[in-house]
């Protein structure tokens, strides 16, 4: 299959406070402008969405959103819904995160709901999935990452495909230094990319979806991965707060 374009996903999670959400995404515009082979989208806590969305309107950087709603308004307090999100500058959401199933409970039902409701209303979608350490170790991986797959993106049809991205982070790589080896990112991207094509695609030319590899990305590993067939790009966390290694990754899939 020909190369995807890449695309990377700076996910800032629960990190940085105003003025340094604002220095990092000047920062990258400065660092990123001469980069038009790849996609990249940042993804600041909600009370920063706006500041950050009007810094990075003129550039080639999305704004992306680490989660939300799936309902459209209404009584649910402490939620922020879609057009909200569309308001403030966003284009792109984070789904079925691992901190969001893990931590949150997010459900494979809930995610669903939400992969639904966010290609309904236009955005593109992020759908995280990944094993945790103990479901690896006892073979399941496979199981695990196909299941959450198929079950996020139930009723999705072929068309909507083109705007869901895949994000394989094996839940114990994220953020513990911990990365996959090359050969084992490659087996499960391929396995999910083969179970995209048989059974949401049915059968029907699949479009082409990337597939980006989240868990402790950084400047020294991000060459090797990015090398890998099905690796399409990047999900990165903690080294997304670091201007020059998140700017490095980047470079790293064009490279
Ligand atoms: C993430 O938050 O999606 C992630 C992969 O984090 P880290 O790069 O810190 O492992």
């Amino acid at each position: 299959m020909d190369q995807l374009r890449p695309f990377i996903g700076g996910n800032w999670k629960m990190n940085l406070h105003l003025d340094q959400a604002r220095d990092l995404a000047r920062a990258l515009i400065e660092n990123l402008q001469q980069l038009h082979h790849a996609d990249v989208v940042i993804c600041p806590a909600f009370p920063y969405l706006a500041q950050v969305g009007v810094i990075i309107a003129e550039s080639t950087i999305r704004l992306g959103a680490q989660d939300f709603y799936h309902q459209s308004n209404g009584a649910f307090t402490g939620e922020v819904s879609l057009s909200m999100l569309a308001d403030v500058g966003a284009d792109v959401v984070l789904v079925g995160h691992s901190e969001r199933r893990h931590v949150l409970g997010e459900s494979d039902a809930t995610v669903n709901e939400k992969v639904l409701a966010a290609l309904d209303a236009d955005f593109d979608v992020i759908l995280c999935v990944g094993e945790t350490g103990e479901q690896r170790a006892q073979n399941h991986t496979e199981k695990i990452i196909c299941g959450q797959l198929l079950r996020g993106l139930a009723n999705v049809s072929p068309e909507q495909l083109s705007h869901v991205t895949i994000a394989y982070e094996p839940v114990w790589a994220i953020g513990t230094g911990n990365t996959a080896t090359p050969n084992d990112a490659q087996n499960a991207h391929q396995l999910l990319r083969h179970t995209l094509k048989d059974q949401i695609a049915q059968g029907n030319a699949a479009p082409a979806v990337r597939i980006q590899y989240g868990g402790s990305v950084k400047p020294d590993n991000a060459v090797e991965l990015i090398a890998c067939e099905d690796v399409d790009g990047f999900l990165v966390g903690g080294a997304s707060l670091n201007v020059d290694d998140f700017s490095q990754i980047v470079k790293a899939t064009v490279s």
